[in-house]
Order: structure tokens, then C-alpha cells, then sequence
């Protein structure tokens, strides 16, 4: 993107956010790449390496084979990071210090909104989260660091302690529902708020998707921050196609 367009947008953004009263922040893999996590859709990213189609709820329910290959594809990826939040997890937060936050609405489950400094209860997680699994049968948690100590050991495909039934991670897998009560409010929230941020997502996972359509159908404004195009980019206020950690924290201070 050109530097003054860059610049202009910047600035517009910034004012937006100065005029906004509700503001949800909508955030996908790419505000964590700069943390060290890759996404899913970029080149080199998660799922140039692995199948999605082999990932689904159903298989992980239906062998003990199936849970071993999940369990391991996790140990790999999501539990072999070890990242903190960068500058776009500290921007948001900061927004909220600033009294601008309705909520963050993410498709993360790597918790590092809330590492940042949001508050548990104004971050909405529809993809569930890597920060705890549980038991299947008796609902029995596991925090994630326990569960990642016992694949270090060489447990294969983790079991309930308490009644060996399957243990899953907190993480809506492919296949599965989203939690109701958190896409009801999630959706509630995006048809209230007067300004919509998406924030490193390629608009492409559905019904996460939805919520900027809510948000632009209730008359919200509408900014993007993305490196890739997305198929609402023509509909955004503002459209910043750079990356999130450079781009946020310049909002923020130009707000200030
Ligand atoms: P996605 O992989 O489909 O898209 C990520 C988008 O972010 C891409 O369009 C990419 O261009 C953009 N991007 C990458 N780095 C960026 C940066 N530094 N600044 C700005 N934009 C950047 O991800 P998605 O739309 O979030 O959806 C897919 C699913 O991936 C979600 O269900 C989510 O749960 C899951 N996921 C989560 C994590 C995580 O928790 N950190 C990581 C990978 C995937």
C-alpha cells in the first residue's frame, strides 16, 4: 500500500475510533502471525501443512487412531508456540484502557487478548481456546499446560483421569458447533456497535464472517486490517492493507 495512502488512512481510522462510542474489535490469525504463530491460509501457513478435511470433530470422536493424529498436529503446532502478545494485542488493550471497547470478538484461541490486559469478560472466543481441554464423558478440565506435560512425557491421545473418557481441547474443531450463547452475543453486539475493526482475518470462516455483515447492515462503520484482500474490502470506511502490529499501535498513538 502506498505510504500516503497508508498515512491517510491512518488518520482516518484514528478519528473514526475518536468518534465511536461502541467499538468491536474482530480479530483472526493474522493479529498472532506477529507473535510468532502462523495462520492458516497464508503461504507456509498452518494448513499447507496439514488437511483440514482430516481434522474434523467427527474423526476425532470416531478412533482413538484419529485422536492421536490431532493430539500431535497440536503438540507441533499450537503447543509448541510460546508467544507473547505483540504490538496489535497491546493496541487493542490499550483501547479498552481507554474506555473505546465493547469487546473483542476473536476466532483466536491462543488467549493472548487476554494476556494483553482485555478483560476475560469483554473477549468472545467462537473458536473456543487452547488454554484448557476437558473430558468428553464427565466435563472433568484439564488446564492445557498439564495436558502438554503429559504429551512431553509420551502420552499419546490424553485420557480422563477421573472416568478415561476422551479428552478434547477447548477448541471447536471443524464439524463442530460454535458455543450458542457466545455467537449469540457475539452477533447481539456486532448489530449494536458503531464501529466494526476487523483485524487479520480473511473473511472466509463462517459464521464468524457474519458479524461484520451485522455490523454494516445496523449502519456500523467498517475498518480493515489485513495484509490480504478480503471480500468486504469495498464495503470498508477505511482499509489498511498492512500489518496489524505496525498499524495498530500508529491508530492508537494518533488518537492520543
Ligand atoms: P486465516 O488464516 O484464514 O487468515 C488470516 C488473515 O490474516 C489473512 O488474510 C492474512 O493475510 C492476514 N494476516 C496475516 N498476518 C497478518 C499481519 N501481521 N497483519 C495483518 N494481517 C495479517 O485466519 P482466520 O480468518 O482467522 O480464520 C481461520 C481460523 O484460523 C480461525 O478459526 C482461527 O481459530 C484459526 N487460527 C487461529 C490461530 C490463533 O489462535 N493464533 C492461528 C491459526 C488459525
Amino acid at each position: 500500500m502506498p505510504m500516503d495512502e497508508l498515512a491517510e488512512g491512518l488518520k482516518r481510522a484514528a478519528a473514526l475510533l475518536v468518534q465511536a462510542r461502541r467499538v468491536i474489535v474482530f480479530t483472526g490469525a493474522g493479529v498472532s502471525t506477529e507473535s510468532g504463530i502462523p495462520d492458516f491460509r497464508s503461504p507456509g501457513g498452518i494448513w499447507s501443512q496439514y488437511d483440514p478435511d482430516e481434522f474434523t470433530y467427527q474423526n476425532f470422536l470416531c478412533s482413538r487412531e484419529a485422536r492421536r493424529q490431532h493430539w500431535r498436529m497440536l503438540r507441533d503446532t499450537f503447543l509448541a508456540y510460546q508467544p507473547d502478545p505483540n504490538p496489535a494485542h497491546l493496541a487493542i488493550a490499550r483501547l479498552e484502557e481507554m474506555g473505546k471497547l465493547d469487546c473483542v470478538v476473536t476466532q483466536n484461541i491462543d488467549g493472548l487478548h487476554q494476556q494483553a490486559g482485555v478483560p476475560e469478560e469483554k473477549v468472545f472466543e467462537l473458536h473456543g481456546t487452547m488454554r484448557y481441554a476437558y473430558c468428553l464423558e464427565c466435563g472433568r478440565r484439564y488446564p492445557m499446560p498439564e495436558i502438554k506435560a503429559a504429551l512431553a512425557s509420551g502420552v499419546e491421545v490424553p485420557e480422563c483421569d477421573t472416568c478415561q473418557g476422551i479428552v478434547k481441547p477447548g477448541v471447536i474443531f471443524f464439524g463442530e458447533s460454535l458455543p450458542p450463547e457466545v455467537l449469540a452475543e457475539a452477533t447481539r453486539r456486532s448489530r449494536t456497535c458503531d464501529l466494526f475493526m476487523v483485524v487479520g482475518s480473511s473473511l472466509v470462516v463462517y459464521p464468524a464472517a457474519s458479524l461484520p455483515v451485522y455490523a454494516l447492515q445496523s449502519g456500523a462503520k467498517l475498518v480493515i486490517i489485513n495484509l490480504a484482500p478480503t471480500h468486504l474490502d469495498a464495503q470498508a470506511d477505511v482499509l489498511l492493507l498492512a500489518r496489524a502490529g505496525e498499524v495498530l499501535p500508529a491508530v492508537v498513538a494518533a488518537m492520543e
